[in-house]
């Protein structure tokens, strides 16, 4: 049989792709395949399974390549997107910083509500099937080479039309393993190199070891060669093998960018005190050292800093002896302290890679599709949606927006 589309990839924007282009064009036969097991596992791990599915603030987000996202997200906002999701049974809730969550708190009813959808609509789903190869044969004909895999036998596809929704290469056991990449490369698309974006950092200073599991909110300064090069504000999780949170996840697409062209000194640099300035903090530790002279230095940042992050900034600061009393500081070491929390030095060796990563920066360049159809510039009736594309936003439910509005978008086969 020849299928008027097939789907590569039943995730987040694929499944979207799907619906859309059944809604659009009532009589295509239209089928997805997935290599994993089943359709939509990584929404189940998505905003630590509750699915944080859009931001309210969507709209204003600086993607990168924003100019090209922006099509997408204009014909699919976040307005759009919710009644979208409420017209299949889903209803959300936003916390106060925009975040949208499905009103169950599980990410589960986000995935159950496309996948019912799909079933109604009469799509199948052609699950642990891997696509390995796509070749375009004459009278534009794509021929789709996949494993079913629980057999081993070779499966051969047929489509007029091809939306390609792999995802990148970010989180692989969910099923993204980059082998999308592959496949638009084979048929003459350009990838721009794949790096690990919204994933934790290795830092080889010992202080996250002692810190972990830590938690702090402060501003982070990610330094490059002693020049600040972004500042981010937010939680940060002191780890084992250096940091986490969100404060570490943003500034991350720029360590990766960072590693993957050099080795020169990367460092964050964190104001522990962000609400606090330097004058206000230091007339604070002062007072504190003139009227409980006899409290012990390891002390000084007890109603200040939580854990044992006062007695590592003294240690910082070369003041070994966590036992002197406060009365005894000097100005000169009560001002050294003071810098220290305002601008804690970590230094910074990597990323924890694509297994970590909750998103791929970098991927199939946008200046190859057309921004109002997502359709190639190169091949007639191939599409592409979702990460597989070169756009990339921050945590908070912009990475699903990008998803559902471009998959929206691709499936109308515009
Ligand atoms: C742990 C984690 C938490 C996250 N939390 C959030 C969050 O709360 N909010 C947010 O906005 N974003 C979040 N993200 C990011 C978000 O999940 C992704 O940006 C989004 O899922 C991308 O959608 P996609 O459809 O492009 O790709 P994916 O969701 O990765 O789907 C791609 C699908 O294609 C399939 N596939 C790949 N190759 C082939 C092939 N060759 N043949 C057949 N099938 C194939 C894969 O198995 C997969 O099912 C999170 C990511 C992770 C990993």
């Amino acid at each position: 049989m020849i299928y008027n589309l097939l789907v590569v990839g039943a995730g987040a924007s694929g499944l979207c792709a799907a619906i859309s282009a059944a809604r659009t064009h009532k009589n295509f036969k239209i089928a997805l395949i997935e290599r994993m097991p089943r359709a939509g596992k990584k929404i189940l791990a998505t905003g630590n399974g509750r699915c944080n599915l859009t931001n309210l603030d969507a709209q204003n987000h600086d993607y990168k390549n924003l100019n090209f996202a922006v099509p997408a997200l204009k014909a699919y906002p976040v307005t759009k997107t919710l009644d979208f999701f409420k017209g299949l049974g889903l209803l959300t809730f936003s916390d106060e910083v925009g975040r949208v969550y499905p009103l169950t708190n599980k990410a589960n009813a986000v995935s159950d509500a496309l996948r019912f959808e799909l079933e109604r609509l009469g799509i199948p789903i052609f699950c642990d099937t891997p696509v390995q190869k796509i070749k375009l044969v004459e009278k534009g004909l794509f021929v789709l080479d996949c494993e079913d895999k629980p057999s081993g036998k070779k499966l051969s596809f047929r489509a007029k039309n091809l939306i390609i929704a792999t995802g990148g290469k970010a989180a692989p056991v969910q099923g993204s393993d980059g082998s999308g990449f592959s496949l638009l490369s084979s048929l003459g698309h350009t990838i721009r190199q794949p790096l690990p974006s919204l994933v934790p950092l290795f830092s080889d200073s010992p202080y996250p070891k002692q810190l972990k599991g830590l938690r702090v909110r402060s501003t982070l300064t990610l330094e490059i060669k002693g020049k600040p090069r972004a500042v981010t504000h937010g939680e940060l999780l002191f780890t084992d093998y250096g940091l986490s949170g969100i404060a570490a996840m943003e500034i991350s697409p720029l360590v990766s960018e960072h590693f993957a062209f050099s080795q020169a000194d990367c460092h964050a640099v964190l104001d522990l005190v962000p609400s606090f300035d330097h004058e206000e903090l230091f007339a604070f530790l002062q007072e504190l050292t003139r009227a409980s002279e006899s409290l012990p230095l390891e002390k000084l940042f007890f109603g200040v800093l939580p854990g044992p992050l006062g007695s590592v900034i003294c240690k910082e600061c070369g003041m070994k002896d966590l036992q002197t009393p406060l009365g005894s500081l000097k100005e000169q070491s009560i001002k050294k302290l003071v810098d220290c929390a305002k601008a804690f030095r970590l230094k910074l060796t990597g990323t924890q890679g694509f297994s970590r990563a909750q998103v791929t920066r970098g991927g199939a360049a946008v200046d190859e599709f057309d921004p109002k159809r997502l359709a190639s510039n190169k091949i007639k009736g191939l599409y592409a949606c979702g990460e597989v594309l070169d756009v990339d936003g921050a945590c908070g439910g912009y990475n699903l927006q990008w998803a559902w509005s471009s998959g929206l978008l691709a499936g109308r086969l515009g």
